[in-house]
């Protein structure tokens, strides 16, 4: 069963596609999402992260103290990088104990930074989702209304895209205009054993 990463910068449409790829059978596995539940109810990563950042970084209800561990995070990089060496491995474990209690040609993995991360390395293919950025501004903006200068920040702290694209073994176009179920059933079809 292959690995697969798919990655692409913020808003490029990411999740869109992959639950095109659910549709069609294949598992994902949502690496952002599970991290955030990871940091709430696996043990040991909560012992770490409280350690990091002191009691404070759980809330009397149990739930993680987001703004906290944020404030702190972004203002020192040094704790930042402990904070990804504590989450990182423990989402890897968690993903691969996922990937091997699946029965499919292949799975998926969906993260925002798998290049970032380095993540890639331990993947066998990887699909890149890109669009223009000032369509995947617009997307976010309207998704969830962000405002535009935090997704310009972000887009800032991410690899540019066409680092990516050099890296991929598979472009996914999600630029408005390309037609995007083509696409995905090619990607699909190569995926697929002989
Ligand atoms: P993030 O990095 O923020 O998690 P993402 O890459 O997963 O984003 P999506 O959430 O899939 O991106 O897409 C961003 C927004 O754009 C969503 O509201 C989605 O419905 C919309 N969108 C994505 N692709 C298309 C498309 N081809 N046509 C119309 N809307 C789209």
């Amino acid at each position: 069963m292959l690995k697969v990463g798919i990655t692409g910068g913020i808003g490029s449409g990411k999740t869109t596609v992959c639950r095109v790829f659910e549709w069609l059978g294949i598992p994902v596995y949502y690496a952002d999402d599970r991290a955030k539940w990871l940091m709430t109810h696996d043990a040991a990563l909560r012992q770490g992260i409280t350690e990091l950042f002191g009691a404070e970084a759980y809330l009397p209800d149990g739930s993680l103290n987001r703004s906290h561990i944020a404030g702190r995070a972004f203002q020192d990089s040094e704790i930042l990088k402990k904070l990804n060496s504590l989450v990182h491995p423990a989402v890897h474990r968690d993903g691969e104990e996922w990937h091997h209690a699946q029965n499919a040609p292949y799975t998926l993995r969906e993260a925002a930074l798998l290049y970032e991360s380095g993540g890639y390395r331990l993947l066998d293919k990887m699909i890149v989702v890109t669009a223009p950025a000032e369509l995947r501004i617009q997307r976010v903006t309207t998704r969830d209304g962000t405002e535009r200068v935090a997704v310009e920040a972000r887009i800032a702290q991410q690899w540019p895209e066409e680092e990516k694209v050099a890296l991929a073994d598979y472009i996914i176009r999600n630029d408005g205009e390309t037609a995007l179920l083509p696409q995905i059933l090619e990607v699909h079809r190569r995926l697929l054993p002989e």
